[in-house]
């Protein structure tokens, strides 16, 4: 199989040291499989990109060695395929408008009985699915279970991580219908990033353990979509002091790049890799030779 493997990064911010852990490890998978690595720069959440966070994305894996080997794409000029993606959800009577504000999904949630505090996010109750009641259309949603049934897939997804081992979810149980296209008109994440591996020919997506549990609804997608599904690989996390996971929310720091085998190190000790000295390019070169005989 031909490996396309590649880091999807949000120019929320600069990159931090759980994000180069990701990174990392994703260049390191696809020089072990002498396949290739992209880089794209996921800034469809408009309202949460920072200026020139790309641009320093991309300096900052520069100087740590990790270049990708072809041009770098931005998801933001890629719109016309999340685009025909959606209407042919819509056309296959997949895909729904909805017009509940985020108050009235989690007031429906609640009225139902459900305990909101245990969830991030509440279960979408299905409001819309038969209509919209007169509101007008905010957001575009996937209707689960008509994807099940039309495909005959198991209502429990299953799936295999080459490091957490055998994963399952009921998607439309634990997650309901999903956001496709934003209130606000953004695309949503879920649909983009399956639009654009595919178009891309990702074979083998290496990410952060913080996505994991997006990945049976990417799943859904992509069978929903007629199109293949990557092999998953995801990352441990770097925990901050307070025990918490480090993201851009939670105040990591930037990654400081002016010493990269420092920081490449500390990176490589969470993927289980030992720290080598010498040059940038001589540690990746040792990393990519250990990567190579895990057998993950
Ligand atoms: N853009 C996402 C993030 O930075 C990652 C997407 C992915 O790797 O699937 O959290």
């Amino acid at each position: 199989m031909r490996y396309l493997g590649r880091f999807a990064p949000s120019p929320t911010g600069p990159l931090h040291a759980g994000s180069l852990v990701a990174a990392l490890a994703s260049w390191l998978d696809a020089r072990a499989h002498n396949g290739q690595w992209l880089v794209r720069i996921e800034d469809t959440d408009t309202p949460r990109c920072v200026e020139g966070a790309d641009q320093r994305i991309l300096q900052q894996l520069a100087a740590c060695g990790l270049v990708p080997d072809s041009e770098p794409t931005w998801q933001s000029q890629r719109s016309h395929l999340y685009a025909a993606a959606l209407t042919h959800l819509i056309d296959k009577g997949w895909a729904y408008p909805c017009g509940c504000s985020r108050k009235e999904v989690e007031e429906a949630y609640t009225t139902q009985g459900q305990d909101l505090a245990r969830h991030t996010a509440a279960v979408y109750p299905g409001t819309c699915r038969d209509g919209l009641n007169g509101k007008p259309a905010r957001a575009w949603r996937l209707h689960v279970q008509a994807v099940i049934d039309a495909l005959h897939l198991p209502q429990t997804l299953e799936w295999h991580d080459r490091r957490m081992g055998l994963q399952q979810q009921d998607v439309a149980k634990e997650v309901g219908d999903f956001v496709l296209k934003r209130a606000d008109g953004l695309w949503a994440y879920q649909l983009a990033v399956v639009v654009d591996d595919a178009e891309q020919g990702v074979s083998h997506i290496v990410r952060g353990e913080d996505l994991h549990d997006n990945t049976a609804r990417q799943m859904l997608l992509q069978k929903a979509l007629g199109l293949p599904t990557p092999i998953y690989l995801h990352t441990p996390l770097v925990l901050g002091e307070n025990g918490e996971k480090l993201s851009k929310q939670n105040g990591a720091q930037a990654l400081d790049v002016r010493d990269p085998l420092a920081a490449l190190n500390r990176a490589a000790q969470v993927l289980g890799l030992e720290a080598c000295g010498g040059s940038v390019g001589e540690a990746l070169q040792r990393w990519t030779q250990a990567w190579s005989s895990k057998k993950i």
